[in-house]
């Protein structure tokens, strides 16, 4: 069953929609940058961080979308908060439902100088003891992987801090995923604990390249006195950008995944091309030099399966061989076919010689079972004037982001 809301005529969650000149974001700002704005709307220096920490208590604990909802915040401060910024959450384009309870919602943002509006995609998948979440942090990717829809569009823009954790505050705002909120009725989310539990960067877009917003967004998403997300449960997928693997340990301290996909340089430059650029060697390094890597927190390989490219038993021999010493889990991933795509996803029976081959070596190595099928085949007739993916982006987005969810 896939149950499909078109929402383009309706105001955004709570009503919220921005209207008129646009003001600035509150989400997304640091606590001190919070307070900073504050004093230059006119809010007394001296409590100025006092506002900051209650505002963000709103915000991130409370996921208030408006500020007139903020109760022990006086009325002359809401209205010349409300008068110079805004915390109206994107409008909501779509959003679908599949039977296993995968969930997915097209947002809007604005332009910010590309041109039109950017459509972007979340993905959310329940399961047995976590909810993850699948988020994007570009519009389009300026790295071209071979098997990669996305590789085949061109960059539109990086996503701000404020439209990385869009994504999250729009997933719990419509999964009851806040204070005194409830979940809507028969949705599939885990039977206890918080809905949302687990963030992978694994959308659209390189997020190495746009590292500075998706680094303000996760360790406000990590932020022990809001969204509070334990920074195990958030992974940050590369291609392997190796200059800033090091500064992801070090300053964001998330999980790492690394779209390995090829065990040599040769394969490896054609199917990821940043490869030419990175090589196996300096990557693996960059990898066995990973801040806090341990047994109990692994670096996840992803691994496409390519019928006949990467997926005989001497590539699972020289993965195991290239991995040695390193604490990993492989994630073994079919391969999502797309119109006009050079690949075949292997066989049922090669992935799981594959993996067997892995297991027997150490490894846990599961093997991405395929979700939200319904939706994928489902498409959103919408009507808006935004940069809109096409039906085949959107379809190979999700098969990507849903391929690439758990650990
Ligand atoms: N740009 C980042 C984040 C994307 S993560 C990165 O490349 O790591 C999504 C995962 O899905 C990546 O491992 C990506 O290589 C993989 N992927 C992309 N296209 C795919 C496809 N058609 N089938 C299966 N996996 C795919
Ligand atoms: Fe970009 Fe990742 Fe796709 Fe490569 S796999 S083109 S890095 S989104």
């Amino acid at each position: 069953m896939t149950v499909t809301l078109d929402l383009s005529r309706r105001p955004a969650t709570n009503g919220a929609t921005s209207t008129g000149p646009e003001r600035p974001a509150l989400v997304g700002l640091s606590r001190t940058e919070l307070a900073q704005a504050l004093t230059q709307a006119g809010v007394a220096e001296k409590q100025s961080r006092m506002r900051a920490t209650q505002l963000w208590h709103w915000l991130y604990v409370r996921g208030a979308a408006d500020f007139a909802s903020m109760h022990n915040i006086s009325k002359d401060l809401r209205g010349l908060l409300a008068e110079n910024f805004t915390i109206a959450r994107p409008q909501i384009t779509a959003e679908q439902v599949s039977g296993d309870g995968t969930r997915k919602w097209l947002m809007q943002f604005p332009a910010r100088g590309a041109g039109k509006p950017v459509e972007v995609e979340t993905v959310y998948i329940p399961e047995e003891g976590r909810g993850t979440l699948c988020v994007s942090s570009q519009v389009g990717c300026t790295l071209t992987c071979s098997f990669c829809h996305t590789g085949t569009q061109k960059l539109v823009r990086n996503l701000t801090a404020e439209e990385i954790l869009a994504q999250l505050l729009v997933a719990r705002d419509r999964l009851g995923d806040f204070p005194d909120a409830d979940t809507p009725a028969g949705a599939i989310v885990p039977s206890e604990g918080r809905k949302v539990s687990n963030i992978v960067m694994m959308g659209m877009g390189e997020p190495l390249y746009n590292f500075d917003a998706v680094k303000n967004a996760l360790l406000i998403a990590a932020d022990g006195d809001g969204l509070s997300l334990s920074k195990r449960r958030i992974t940050l997928s590369t291609s392997g950008v190796v200059p800033f693997i090091g500064r992801t340990g070090s300053e964001i301290g998330c999980m790492l995944a690394i779209s390995l996909h090829a065990v040599n340089d040769e394969l490896r430059d054609e199917l990821v091309p940043i490869n030419k650029k990175y090589p196996l060697t300096d990557l693996m390094q960059a990898c066995r030099d990973y801040p806090g890597l341990s047994n109990a927190r692994r670096i996840t390989f992803e691994y496409v399966m390519l019928k006949g490219v990467n997926d005989s038993l001497a590539d699972a021999k020289e993965l195991v061989r290239l991995l040695k010493g390193i604490p990993a889990k492989i994630n073994l991933i079919p391969f999502n076919p797309w119109p006009g795509s050079a690949y075949q996803c292997s066989d049922w029976e090669t992935i799981e010689k594959f993996a067997d081959f892995i297991n027997d070596n150490g490894y846990a190595s599961p093997i991405r079972t395929p979700r939200g099928r319904d939706i994928l085949a489902a498409c959103g007739q919408l009507k808006s004037e935004s940069q809109r993916l096409k039906k085949t982006e959107r379809l190979a987005l999700e098969a990507m982001m849903i391929a690439g969810h758990g650990e």
